[in-house]
């Protein structure tokens, strides 16, 4: 038996609670893993909340990371004793997911651990840092380099806006970074923002071109702060899109893609093929130094996992939550 936090789903509203289960309970898939560590995003507080529509079937274990041990396999691809992670593919959406204490998953969905990292340190980093990295290397296929000037990182404080900021620092970026939270400006500088901004001015209406301020942009927010940014950029700039902290919709014109010539990048991490994954974690591998994690990380246990879900919505918490869930 081991312990499995669960959604449920009751009329109109929902439960999670902590359940002990066995393995019998778990759905198919060909390998079965010894979960270490894993992490609240974003879409696992929607989940655990359930204020957003992430959960597709109930009950529900949630969590779209988790990083661990194989205890075992049908697959020739991993051995019992293999240190394995997994970011998205539907897991804690779909298929239950890490915050439990095991998980039986689809092999194609596992990557072997990098070697750099331990499972929490894999954990710290998450589908956030590996969003984070595809959002960085969308910026590169894009010709947005350090020369071409000034990047701006949106929810800064966040999960996916700390680890881009930091990112963009390591590579050479001048990095601004705008927040809503002014006291975490100099947590911000920390982790190599040159600038930090108040993110109130984005959130309003403007022109549908402002002064080219930004060679590039990694946007976690959406709604307006991304329509904002996007009349921001210079020519030929690029905005990588990958959140919607701040909402789903987009009051954009057209203006900044036919006068500037600029490009917007739409990142997907849950269905992102497997080469691409691999090499979002190689670079995380060469570019992060897994020491440096520490300032962005808060942990708790299982048991944890819906207060730091609440936190998260109500903006309480810089950087990463992990979960330790042994
Ligand atoms: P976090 O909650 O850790 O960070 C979000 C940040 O956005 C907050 O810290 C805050 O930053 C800012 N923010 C929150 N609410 C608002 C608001 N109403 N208006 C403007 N800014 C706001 O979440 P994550 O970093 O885990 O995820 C960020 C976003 O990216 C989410 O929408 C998530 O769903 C998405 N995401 C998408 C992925 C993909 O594959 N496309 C993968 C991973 C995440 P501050 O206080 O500094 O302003």
């Amino acid at each position: 038996m081991f312990d499995a936090l669960m959604i449920e789903k009751n009329g109109d509203s929902q439960t999670t609670l902590i359940h002990r289960i066995d393995d019998t309970m778990l759905p198919e898939g060909d390998v079965l893993v010894s979960v270490e560590w894993s992490t609240i995003n974003y879409k696992d507080a929607l989940a655990i909340t359930g204020k957003g529509p992430i959960v597709k079937s109930f009950p529900m274990v949630p969590g779209v990371d988790f990083a661990g041990q194989v205890i075992e396999s049908e697959s020739g691809h991993f051995r019992p004793g293999d240190r394995v992670l997994l970011n998205g593919w539907g897991v804690g959406e779909k298929h239950w997911g890490g915050l439990a204490q095991h998980a039986r998953v689809r092999s194609e969905w596992l990557i072997p651990l990098p070697p750099a990292f331990t499972t929490r340190e894999a954990m710290i980093l998450g589908t956030a840092g590996y969003t984070a990295m595809l959002c960085v290397m969308a910026l590169e296929r894009a010709a947005v380099t350090p020369d071409s000037g000034p990047i701006l990182v949106t929810g800064a404080s966040g999960g996916v806006g700390s680890i881009a900021v930091m990112l963009l620092a390591r590579l050479g970026y001048i990095v601004a970074a705008a927040t809503g939270r002014p006291t975490e400006t100099d947590y911000l500088k920390s982790l190599g923002a040159s600038d930090v901004i108040d993110r109130e001015p984005l959130t309003r209406t403007g022109k549908p071109l402002e002064k080219a301020r930004w060679a590039g942009a990694i946007d976690v927010v959406g709604g307006q702060v991304l329509a904002s940014l996007c009349a921001a950029i210079q020519p030929r700039g690029a905005v990588a899109a990958c959140g919607l902290a701040g909402g789903m919709d987009l009051p954009l014109t057209v203006a900044p893609f036919i006068l500037r010539g600029i490009s917007l990048l739409g990142i997907d991490s849950t269905s992102c093929p497997r080469e691409e994954r691999l090499k979002a974690w190689s670079r995380l591998a060469d570019l992060i130094d897994p020491k440096e994690l520490e300032s962005v990380v808060s942990e708790c246990p299982l048991s944890g996992a819906i207060t730091a879900a609440d936190d998260l919505l109500a903006g309480k918490i810089h950087g990463r939550v992990i979960v330790r869930v042994q």
